[in-house]
Order: C-alpha cells, then structure tokens, then sequence
C-alpha cells in the first residue's frame, strides 16, 4: 500500500473535505504542506527510535505522519475535537501513536512523561499555534519537564526574539529566558506559500536544546525573572527606573543604585543592554542583601 501522506496538498485537502472540517482562526490553524519544510523539522529534532516525541497540535497529522515514522514513539495533544476523528482515520497505521483531546497548557506533562517515558527526557516537536506560542514555552521550561530539545515552527519574529542577545531591537525578556534553559538556533525560514491557510506573517523553524545546566548561576530563578520582565517593561528608560517603577520588585532608588554599583553596572544604563550574566549577578546581590 502506498500511503498517502497529508503533505500532499491534494491530500490534505481531500480529508478537509470529507469531513467537512471548518478552519478555526482562534485555534492557530495553518496545516503544513511542503514535505521539504517537514523533511527539515524531523531531520534538525534528530530523532531517533530511542525518541518518545511530544507533538502540540497535530492538525490533521501531517507532521505526525513523519514522526510516527522517526520516532520510538509519539504522544499527540490536539484541542480541537473536530479533528479528532480526522486523525483517527490519518494515523491508523501507526500503532507508536496516540492522540490525546486537551488543551496542551492544561495536561500534566510531567505526569505524561513520567507515566510513558519512565521520567525520561523528552523530545517536543510542533508547528505551534501562533497565539499562545510563548505560555507553551515557557510552561515547558518552567514546569522543568525533562526534555531534550525543543524544535518548533514559529512566527519569524518570534524566533529572531529568542535567538538575539542584546543591542537588537528583537532582544528582550523571551530572549533571556530561553537562553537561560536551552541554546537557541533557527533553522529554516518558510514563507507563507507553505501551509494552507496561509498565515499572514512569515514563519521559521527553531531548535532549543536544552542546557545539561544553566548557563550562569542564579540564587532565585523567580527573582531574576521578575527584574528581567521589569527591565523591559519600560524599554526607554533607565534600568535603575524601570525597576524603581515596578511593582513586583518593591526596589527602593537607593538599593538599586547600590546593587548596580556592586555588580559594575553603569547607572545610567538601560535594562535592554544587559546579558544574562549581569542579570544573574545582579540578582544574586539583590537576594544576598534581603536576607541581611
Ligand atoms: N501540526 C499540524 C501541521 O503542521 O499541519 C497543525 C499545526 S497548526 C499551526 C496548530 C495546531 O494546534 C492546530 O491543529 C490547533 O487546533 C492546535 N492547537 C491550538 N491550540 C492548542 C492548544 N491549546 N492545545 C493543543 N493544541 C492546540
């Protein structure tokens, strides 16, 4: 039997036929249909049949098509119930797949991984629904699932935004907090032509392998992300303002200047000029000095 990936475009739009599917806006539906593109995702997540792969989003299955034939196993959560039957009829050749209804910020991956992996890292690989790209992220890194890597279709800019470090436009508090868990690198860029609908921005694929150990060391992750969000939160002004003004921190002028003065850092400099390693040495000052 020849089968019929869904990469075809005919194909694709053969099933969304069948079953009379609606495309919907508000779930980020865009279906990938150039196998170039799928090639390049399966072939830069370095899958292997050692791999159990976490998919958000199957859509119709398209990518999970290729998985399901990568990996050791494939584990997919799709929210939208009208594609359900759809991936039933797509995946049923493939025994290493199954498909889990729920929304991916809801289920409990940790539990996911420990009950089906053993607890061991994962792989995640998605072309993810646009709107809620950044809370899926950072939920998986925060929630600290063990993973292995991350490889992700974004929107462009997204992926600029966590690949750049400071003195760009793009660079901010996404960048700092994924550089803080994995090493960033995109892959491809793929232009709208590529999915159906098309998207009305441009997309990139990006990999995120996940550090063995944080880059710098940090006393309290939560504080360096508050003074992170807060340095960033008024991007024009001075660091030294922007974390005075915030109400997460309840940083007095004279405490920051004395931090800032401590770790070497210019007071008349803007948070958007600093690295990782000043964030984490500044936030470790500030967490040595409240326990005084
Ligand atoms: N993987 C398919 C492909 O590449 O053709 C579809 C990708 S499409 C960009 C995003 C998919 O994520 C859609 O199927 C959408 O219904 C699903 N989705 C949106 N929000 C979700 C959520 N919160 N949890 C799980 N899946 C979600």
């Amino acid at each position: 039997m020849t089968k019929s990936y869904l990469v075809n475009p005919k194909h694709t739009i053969d099933i969304i036929k069948k079953y009379d599917f609606v495309f919907q806006k508000r779930f980020g539906q865009n279906f990938l249909i150039d196998p170039h593109v799928l090639e390049k995702i399966i072939q830069s997540a370095r899958i292997t049949k050692e791999d159990y792969v976490l998919e958000i989003g199957p859509g119709i299955g398209t990518m999970t098509q290729y998985l399901a034939e990568a990996a050791g196993k494939v584990r997919a959560v799709e929210i939208d119930t009208a594609l359900i039957p759809i991936l039933e009829e797509t995946l049923k050749d493939y025994s290493n797949v199954s498909i889990l209804q729920g929304d991916i910020l809801k289920v409990d991956v940790n539990q996911m991984v420990e009950e089906e992996n053993e607890g061991k890292p994962i792989k995640v690989v998605a072309n993810l629904p646009y709107y809620i790209t950044t809370p899926i992220i950072m939920g998986l890194f925060e929630k600290k699932i063990p993973l292995q890597s991350i490889t992700i279709m974004v929107q462009k800019e997204v992926a600029q935004r966590m690949q750049t470090g400071p003195g760009s436009k793009d660079y901010g508090a996404l960048s700092l907090a994924v550089q803080y868990y994995a090493k960033p690198e995109i892959v491809a860029n793929v232009p709208p032509n590529c999915f159906i609908p098309r998207p009305k921005v441009g997309s990139a694929v990006i990999r995120l392998e996940r550090h063995p150990r944080p880059p710098v060391e940090v006393s309290d992750e939560a504080l360096m992300f508050r003074l992170i969000r807060a340095s960033f939160s008024q991007r024009r002004k001075t660091l030294v303002n922007s974390l005075k003004n915030s109400q997460n921190l309840s940083l007095s002028r004279e405490e920051i200047e004395e931090a800032l003065n401590k770790c070497g850092i210019p007071l008349t400099i803007r948070g958007e000029a600093l690295g990782l390693e000043e964030f984490a040495r500044l936030s470790n000052y500030i967490k040595e000095s409240q326990k005084k």
